[in-house]
């Protein structure tokens, strides 16, 4: 938890509790042979470094570079691992960015792409070539774990074994957990990123990125390309998201408090035809969730009996839950993910994925649990009114 408090109580000049925000973009350098230890903002920020020693202590991981967005660490990640030309090997229902992201290179012969069902540890092993394969061994193996929507659960531990022993390198998406309920890096991940727009900043007031790698010459190569490419964040930015991550251990709490109890309404209820939650015994992952989380998260996905016409019946007039993107900030969100999250996979894709039209995706916010549930009490009375 020492991370939570980074940066408190360090101010020397005047002993400010909170650390103050460096905006200057220039520091100034003592003569020729002067050069100070941060000379400008891309490369370095007292501010920005903060957080990324923040999340570095969180992940436990030998050091974090904070990035603009979500996409630009990603970015930055595969620049960083894979070569032109190289393999990537990407869930099958990987987060749309992603997918997006890496199916565009691939469609620019930048990189090629094999999105695989990760849980399927005989499917990655025939996805992952090496050099005495042809002329292309695989770069990178992509985690991404819970999976979005359905909550699948990859084993961090094996894939990172099978990865290495390819000699692939491995990335985990942390986004959905956050380093207080997973830590990557203890599974034998190399570089671990996050979305910090989500629990991290918590807020929904901020994009945000990040990458902690488990190496120090790891956290030099992404802390040298960050600056060369021009993807770390604004100080500001960083400020906000180092005040977020001040609270995410309480904030997780009251999550992890709410949805426990939205998860028994839904379960029970006659218009929900199933949950996805890692928490839940009968939940293909729930043993492997067990192992490498410290909880079992507050994403879920449940579906509706009577498909795209019970789901709008379920969000006209629902209250409570902001239909929106996004997910891990204090307020309740539903989204549906065939028309708006995952809307950029392809019909074969989604079908892939388990994308269906019946899906509602919710991230459960921390307002009073009794109010959630009696909003969401009326929406499930709505969508199961008619069928
Ligand atoms: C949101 C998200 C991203 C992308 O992050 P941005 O901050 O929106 O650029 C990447 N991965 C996952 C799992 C996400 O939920």
């Amino acid at each position: 938890m020492r991370g939570l408090t980074a940066g408190m109580n360090v101010d020397t000049q005047h002993n400010a509790v909170v650390p103050p925000i460096y905006l200057s973009t220039n520091y100034g350098f003592d003569g020729l042979e002067g050069r100070p230890p941060i000379d400008y903002s891309r490369g370095g920020n007292p501010t920005r470094n903060q957080l990324g020693e923040a999340l570095a202590t969180l992940e436990g991981g030998a050091g974090g570079t904070i990035t603009s967005s979500g996409m630009s660490a990603i970015t930055l990640l595969v620049e960083a691992l894979v070569p032109i030309g190289g393999h990537v090997i990407a869930p099958h229902d990987c987060y749309g960015g992603t997918w997006r992201l890496l199916d565009t290179w691939a469609g620019t012969g930048r990189l090629t792409v094999d999105w695989v069902d990760e849980t399927d540890l005989s499917a990655l092993g025939a996805a992952l070539t090496t050099c005495e394969d042809g002329p292309v061994h695989t770069d990178l193996v992509w985690i991404e774990t819970p999976s979005n929507p359905l909550l699948r659960i990859t084993d961090i531990a094996t894939v990172s074994r099978l990865a290495h022993a390819q000699g692939a390198a491995v990335v985990a998406d942390n986004t959905f957990c956050s380093p207080l309920l997973q830590r990557p890096l203890e599974f034998g991940a190399d570089f671990v990123t996050a979305s910090d727009t989500k629990f991290i900043n918590g807020h929904s007031d901020v994009i945000g990125g990040s990458v902690v790698s488990a190496t120090a010459e790891g956290a030099e190569k992404i802390k040298y390309l960050a600056n060369v490419i021009g993807v770390t964040a604004s100080p500001f930015d960083s400020w906000l998201t180092l005040r977020g991550l001040r609270t995410l251990d309480a904030r997780l709490r009251v999550h992890a408090e709410n949805t426990g109890r939205i998860v028994e309404m839904l379960t029970g209820h006659p218009a929900v035809t199933a949950v996805h939650w890692p928490g839940l015994p009968d939940h293909p992952g729930h043993r492997l969730a067990q192992k490498q989380q410290d909880g079992p998260g507050s994403l879920l996905s449940f579906e509706l009996d009577g498909g795209i016409d019970a789901v709008r019946r379920f969000l006209d007039g629902l209250r409570g839950f902001t239909l929106a993107e996004s997910l891990g900030g204090v307020e309740s969100l539903v989204c549906h993910p065939f028309t708006m999250t995952h809307a950029a996979m392809s019909e074969r894709a989604k079908a892939d994925a388990g994308v269906t039209e019946s899906m509602i995706r919710m991230s459960v916010g921390i307002e009073p649990a009794e109010d959630l549930l009696a909003c969401l009490h009326e929406a499930l009375e709505r969508a199961g009114g008619i069928s």
